[in-house]
């Protein structure tokens, strides 16, 4: 098996004139997991799974796809992908649709058949596509997409556009799909979606990667919340104590900005000025905080 990355692009950039969709993006996706490509609406998310497919030219910067050249023969065959929605015949069967395709793929029916039990859609295969309900179509894309059991699965925005069950419907497929050696990489402006699912999330905002991390490091602890009186005297006291960034008085309680392993050293120095503390921990951001700060958009959870 291959043993580069999956995904990796150094300063990868794309510009439509005056527009820069991409900027300087360095992404690795590692090995068996699930990476999410969060960001709002118009952050570059599909123009950078364009470019690893290589339906989009770079302006500047490189891409390996499974350790080759995006686009090319040898890194195609290792993936899958929905990026747009496939033209399936609407008045052929989800089986038909996808047999042509397999055709076309030059992989045996067999695979037809398991592509459609992982995207539970086998006992509605003999209906014709147009029946189906979007959650379906958008199953039977995926379907399409694992006809050649890719290493590597390209996911573009896959909830998008579906009702809550057919949601959770795809978000338990992705999970499912992520489980084996398979490295999936999907793309979502829905935070609650990332959370859920993903191993690993890169964070874009126009069109640059603004963090990156696992769920956990990305809200990891900021600071610390301190309860004390008199609370305004308290607040004087910490802004003047090294190392504290910034001091916030919200809800009776102090947020101060520093390395929450501080806490007894903030303490020693808040009682020795003669306050009363009574509560000291560390602070932690919700991942909608985080989302919010980063992108600048509220995070639809
Ligand atoms: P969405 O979820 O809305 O598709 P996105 O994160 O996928 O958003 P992109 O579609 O990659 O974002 O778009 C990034 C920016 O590049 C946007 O400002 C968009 O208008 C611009 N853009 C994308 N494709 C083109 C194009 N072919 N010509 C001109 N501008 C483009």
């Amino acid at each position: 098996m291959n043993q580069a990355p999956p995904v990796e692009t150094r300063g990868l950039t794309k510009r439509y004139g005056s527009v820069t969709a991409v900027e300087n993006l360095n992404l690795t996706v590692r090995r068996g997991e699930v990476y999410g490509f969060l960001g709002p609406n118009g952050a570059g998310k599909t123009t950078t799974l364009r470019m690893l497919l290589g339906l989009v030219r770079p302006t500047a910067g490189t891409a390996r796809v499974l350790g080759e050249e995006p686009g090319s023969a040898a890194s195609l065959e290792g993936v899958g992908a929905l990026v747009e929605s496939p033209a399936f015949y609407p008045y052929l069967s989800g089986r038909d649709n996808l047999r042509m395709m397999a055709r076309y793929a030059g992989v045996g029916r067999e695979r037809v058949e398991e592509a459609l039990r992982t995207v539970e859609l086998s006992e509605r295969a003999k209906d014709r596509f147009k029946k189906y309900s979007l959650g379906m179509k958008q199953r039977l894309g995926v379907a399409a997409a694992l006809l050649k059991d890719p290493e590597l699965l390209i996911l573009d925005e896959p909830t998008n556009g579906l009702d809550p069950k057919g949601m959770a419907d795809m978000r338990e497929l992705i999970k499912r799909l992520g489980r084996g050696e398979r490295t999936v990489l999907l793309s979502s402006h829905l935070l609650g979606e990332v959370e859920q699912v993903c191993d690993r999330v890169g964070v874009i905002r126009g069109g640059r990667l603004v963090a990156e991390g696992t769920v956990a490091e990305l809200r990891e602890r900021t600071g610390l919340l301190v309860r004390a009186e008199p609370l305004r005297e308290a607040a004087e006291i910490a802004r003047r104590i090294s190392g504290v960034e910034e001091v916030e008085v919200t809800d009776g309680l102090l947020r101060l900005s520093t390395d929450p392993d501080r806490a007894a050293e903030i303490n020693r120095k808040l009682v020795s000025a003669g306050l009363e503390v009574s509560e000291l921990r560390p602070a932690e951001r919700s991942l909608e905080e985080v989302f919010l700060e980063l992108t600048g958009e509220e995070g639809t959870v």
